[in-house]
């Protein structure tokens, strides 16, 4: 997962693009890097890290210019290293590109090794890079036909907030499987992963670029094309679920309110008998809410997040990732003594990290723990961006719920349904990709990865 920003037209770009990856710093924690344009020369700064620890006044002053763009990664290909930073940019003959991207390009080995025969060489080992590549080497008097023909042989997950030659791109792919969207502050545009960007900077919220729709802005203004008139939306549901905050909307919808409502249709589908309600936080604070309001059980904070800590899912490595778990939360004994309790929890990947958590939860002194999970059983990866473990690391690919409630340690597990879940929704369920739990990939799939999914099947 990455988060994208991108702004043309205003004094402070840099600064203002600074505050916008500052907003969607939970997008991604490895690295972060801004460039920027004034007209003659491209800026660029870049680092492993924060936004926070990344910038300090005297950059942000030397990235001049009125148009600029931000990332901050979280890497799902390619590794997390200095030379991967985004956004990506090259000087050439004719200009400069610079990207910014979000997602997954399922195609990219291909492309990539044709384009290696062809003799192009690549610098870094991300898929976004071959974006930049397809564009160089096109020849079209008009940029933007560049862009049709360049995206158009892109297979899988991509929004990306690109500058060419100082115009501001913005892209998303025909499923729009991740989010984008447009707003703008004192006429000038702005492009960001989610609206809490826009929010942080008082850009107002014009709408969501549409799948498959490019939106070119330069000095004529924005001008919208088609990438593909072949669109069908497979919007990616975990957005709501994790990954996005809860003060964004995305693909229209409130992802605070959507997980009460997640939380809520939990409580239907599955009541407990219990004392309390409780979240893992924070990503499952507001389903529980939710479940709390719809049962009439009292909602309590049983476990208290340390915040100085950064999210245990988005560590690259599983040696950091257990440690984090150790030190993130802290349970409140007081509440949790002789009590049956309701642990509402977002999702359960490995099934380790509940594991680590219920057994925190015991030693506190509950009586009885109930589990309910605000998304279906995770039984496929995700190609798209989400940096979910193979098939065999997936503990519900080939463990029935049963068996994952004992291997975790509860009384009592249920997930919510597929068709619970979906109808929790504002938009029609079939709008969203779902194939984490499903596995029906809405994009065609490169033969490896079909492979593994019919292996994941048998
Ligand atoms: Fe999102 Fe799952 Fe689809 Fe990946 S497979 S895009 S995580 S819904």
């Amino acid at each position: 997962m990455c988060g994208i920003f991108g702004i043309y037209g205003h004094k402070d770009a840099a600064s203002l693009t600074y505050l916008g990856l500052y907003a969607l710093q939970h997008r991604g924690e490895e690295s972060v890097g801004i460039v920027s344009y004034d007209k003659k020369r491209v800026k660029q700064h870049q680092s492993m890290g924060l936004v926070n620890d990344a910038f300090d006044e005297k950059t942000l002053k030397s990235l001049k210019g009125s148009t600029a763009l931000g990332h901050v990664r979280y890497s799902t290909t390619g590794s997390s290293t200095a030379k991967n930073i985004q956004p990506f940019l090259v000087k050439h003959k004719k200009g400069h590109i610079a990207i910014a991207h979000n997602g997954n390009i399922t195609n990219a080995a291909d492309i990539c090794q044709e384009m290696e025969d062809a003799g192009s060489i690549f610098q870094t080992t991300m898929d976004s890079e071959i974006i930049v590549h397809l564009l160089a080497k096109l020849r079209y008097k008009d940029y933007k036909e560049s862009l049709v023909d360049a995206l158009s042989q892109l297979q899988g997950a991509f929004s990306v907030v690109m500058m060419l030659n100082g115009a501001l791109i913005g892209a998303r792919d025909s499923f729009g499987i991740r989010p984008l969207c447009l707003g703008k502050l004192d006429g000038a545009y702005v492009l960001a992963s989610e609206t809490c960007a826009l929010d942080l900077i008082h850009a107002k919220y014009i709408r969501d670029i549409k799948p498959g729709e490019i939106v070119c802005i330069d000095k004529n203004g924005l001008k919208s094309i088609r990438l593909t008139n072949k669109t069908r939306s497979a919007h990616c549901i975990f957005e709501f679920i994790y990954f996005s905050r809860p003060d964004s909307d995305i693909y229209g919808e409130n992802v605070y309110l959507t997980r009460k409502r997640l939380g809520a249709q939990l409580a239907k589908e599955s009541p407990v008998k219990a004392d309390i309600v409780m979240p893992i936080p924070d990503s499952g604070n507001y389903a529980a809410l939710g479940f709390a309001e719809e049962s009439g059980l009292p909602f309590e904070a049983g476990m208290i997040r340390n915040h100085y800590v950064g999210r245990t899912f988005i560590q690259p490595t599983q040696h950091i990732r257990d440690f984090r778990v150790r030190v993130k939360l802290n349970p409140i004994k007081n509440v949790l003594k002789g009590k049956r309790i309701v642990v509402v929890e977002d999702s359960i990947v490995r099934g380790t990290t509940s594991r680590s958590r219920v057994k925190t939860l015991r030693e506190a002194g509950a009586k009885e723990i109930h589990m309910r999970v605000s998304c279906p059983p995770i039984i496929s990866p995700c190609y798209y961006g989400i940096d979910f473990p193979t098939e065999k690391e997936l503990i519900a690919s080939k463990r029935t719920v049963r068996q994952i409630r004992d291997f975790v340690g509860l009384d009592s597990l249920k997930y919510i349904s597929l068709d619970g879940m979906l109808e929790s929704m504002l938009l029609p369920g079939d709008k969203f990709c779902t194939a984490c739990f499903n596995r029906k990939y809405p994009t065609v799939l490169p033969k490896q990865f079909r492979k593994n999914i019919l292996e994941g099947e048998k």
